[in-house]
């Protein structure tokens, strides 16, 4: 279905406005073959509560309810899918950095809101790695530099200036873009961000 794939961030907007193409997108991306697997204890025994749009793990242990957020780098984020995807596109597709002012004008959230997005989006990226089996530099060239020093720099840029690889339809680097951040683990994603926070600050 051509609205499935939108091509332009309007599209993507007003695509992702539905949480249930929000929902079987990131289930594609998530969770390969769409088994939806628990991600304390790795389970498929997952029950699907429909109203509250969480799973519940038949597991027997503790924080067993989990949505399409939990373990990735958006989990305790209040903002839905609707925000998040658009941001992943324009993260993924501008050819200049993105800038909190553009966040803020084209998804409606307020300029603090764009900013915590951008950082949030920003380290997430930073945090994969290709050993996760996904390889960035498919979208950026490898050739450019990428040093985490510069993240501001090279993550807001779109995480690219202009280095992505032609050829490429948008909807492909969204997906690509957005696959490799929800693998990123929530935890490990903290913890890079807390030791360079401790760097950066030196006491
Ligand atoms: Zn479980």
């Amino acid at each position: 279905m051509a609205a499935r794939q939108p091509q332009t961030l309007e599209e993507a907007i007003r695509t992702y406005a539905d949480p249930e193409v929000c929902r079987e997108l990131v289930i594609g991306l998530r969770w390969p073959g769409g088994k939806v697997t628990c991600p304390v204890c790795g389970s498929d025994r997952a029950r699907y509560l429909a109203r509250a749009g969480v799973w519940k793990c038949a597991g027997g242990h503790a924080r067993a309810k989990f949505s399409l957020k939990s373990g990735t780098p958006l989990q305790n984020s209040a903002l839905g899918l609707d925000k998040w995807l658009p941001l992943a596109w324009m993260l993924a597709n501008s050819t200049a950095r993105v800038r909190s002012v553009e966040v803020h004008r084209r998804l409606g959230v307020t300029q603090k809101t764009a900013w915590l997005m951008l950082h949030r989006g920003s380290h997430a990226i930073e945090a994969h790695e290709p050993s996760r089996g996904l390889d960035l530099s498919d979208i950026y060239r490898e050739s450019k530099k990428r040093d985490p020093g510069e993240w501001p720099a090279w993550a807001g840029a779109g995480v690219a200036r202009g280095e992505m690889v032609e050829g490429a339809p948008a909807f492909e680097r969204f997906c690509r873009v957005l696959q490799a951040v929800l693998r990123v683990p929530y935890a490990e994603m903290r913890r890079r961000r807390q030791r360079k926070r401790r760097k950066r600050e030196p006491s």
